[in-house]
């Protein structure tokens, strides 16, 4: 099935209110400008050098009237990002899903206050069995939204999660299921904790959570965004 169609059959499998993000990462340019013939608009990269080439390949180009061919795409990081890194990413996306350590934070909130912009981030739970995979515990998250005042540069927009890399249900449910209690008692803690109109954490409602293997599975959890890239472009080669 070619790229267009896999988006079209993802996109009226998923829920309304529940957005895709196509992960292009390791996928020429070309397959970008297939997937937004598609329709498709959010895509997601996970290296910075890679998501500044595409960025600004696709940013040059114009229609045959001048116009720029893709105005509206929206760029999302997904990848571990080095605080050194920062200028390749922050200006061209509306938003990092994978923030996954304090000094990144502090360094995103600090880019923010240099540069006058505001960064969407979503906090990256470890949900996963495996060790090697990055991102808070629950209790590191809960302590960092309660500290929110301290980043007012960074939007706190929700959680990222990835489970376990097996083909055992049992466990990828335990994992979406953990991540999925955390945000319900998150947005609780939002709502409760800081009540005032104009507490920056009304933004706290995404949980992106499923991949091209899990999506489905997610879904019951309430994702409300997936991150597929292999089940619409293929293998990736590394
Ligand atoms: C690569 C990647 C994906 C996409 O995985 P697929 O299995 O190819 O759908 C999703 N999320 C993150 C964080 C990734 O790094």
């Amino acid at each position: 099935m070619d790229i267009g169609d896999t988006i079209r059959r993802l996109k009226e499998e998923l829920p309304s209110g529940v957005r895709l993000a196509a992960v292009s990462k390791f996928h020429p340019a070309d397959a970008i400008r297939e997937a937004y013939g598609a329709d498709q608009r959010i895509f997601a990269e996970s290296r910075p050098q890679e998501l500044y080439a595409k960025v600004t390949e696709l940013g040059q180009e114009r229609n045959p009237d001048g116009t720029p061919a893709y105005p509206d795409i929206e760029w999302h990081f997904i990848g571990h990002l080095q605080t050194n890194k920062l200028k390749l990413v922050l200006p061209y996306v509306s938003l990092v899903q994978s923030v996954d350590s304090l000094h990144l934070l502090q360094a995103i909130d600090r880019w923010g206050s240099d540069n006058d912009r505001i960064t969407n981030v979503l906090l990256e739970c470890h949900i996963a069995a495996e060790q090697t995979k990055q991102g808070f515990s629950a209790d590191e998250i809960r302590d960092i939204l309660l500290g929110e005042q301290s980043y007012p540069n960074v939007r706190f927009c929700g959680l990222m999660g990835m489970a376990t890399f097996t083909d055992d249900e049992t466990v990828i449910r335990s994992d979406f299921g953990r991540i999925r209690k955390l945000f319900d008692s998150l947005a609780g803690t939002a709502v409760s904790a800081f009540p005032a109109e104009g507490s920056r954490l009304k933004y706290f409602r995404e949980l992106s959570i499923g991949m091209s293997e899990d999506y489905r599975t997610a879904l019951e959890y309430g994702s409300t965004m997936v991150r597929i890239g292999t089940m619409i472009f293929g293998p990736r080669e590394y």
